[in-house]
């Protein structure tokens, strides 16, 4: 399957790289949501943050810290959101896992939506269902 971002790791593909190394590769967005708005990918293609092996999500998650803290500092932000979407219901349009780094000014714009509050009891329930599975899974996890 035809990949923008295995294209631009491949560099049959054009973009602004600020960064590459054996595993990783960083470049800005092409519709910025500010100035400067960058891209993490793993050189290798993963659909999305759960398909990630932990070694390489260590690997960009460090890289998207390092990455991150040079972008606020060269651009004079006052701070920066680090976002994955995960599925097309949470905004991802391409499916090769990257986390954003959107530099951000005090007073630019605000990403928050409306939030909810639970019902008496809601809050408990919820808990509850994740945690039945996470006994399920707990075995596989390895921190
Ligand atoms: P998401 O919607 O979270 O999957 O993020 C994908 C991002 O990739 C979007 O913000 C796009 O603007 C960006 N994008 C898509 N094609 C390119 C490209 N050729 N070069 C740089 N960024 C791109
Ligand atoms: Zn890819």
């Amino acid at each position: 399957m035809e990949c923008i971002f295995c294209n631009i790791k491949d560099k049959k593909a054009k973009a602004e790289i600020i960064f590459e190394d054996e595993y990783i590769l960083a470049f800005l967005d092409i519709q910025p949501i500010n100035y400067g708005h960058t891209l993490v990918i793993p050189k290798k293609h993963y659909d999305n943050f759960l398909t990630v092996p932990k070694d390489e999500l260590n690997k960009i998650t460090y890289a998207t810290q390092f990455i991150a803290g040079i972008v606020k500092r060269s651009l004079n932000a006052d701070g920066f959101n680090v976002i994955s979407n995960n599925g097309s219901s949470a905004g991802q349009s391409v499916f090769h896992f990257h986390y954003h780094i959107i530099p951000r000014f005090n007073n630019d714009f605000s990403l928050r939506p409306a939030v909810k509050s639970y019902s008496s009891g809601a809050m408990k329930e919820y808990g509850e269902k994740i945690r039945l599975l996470l006994s399920k899974y707990k075995d596989i996890y390895n921190g």
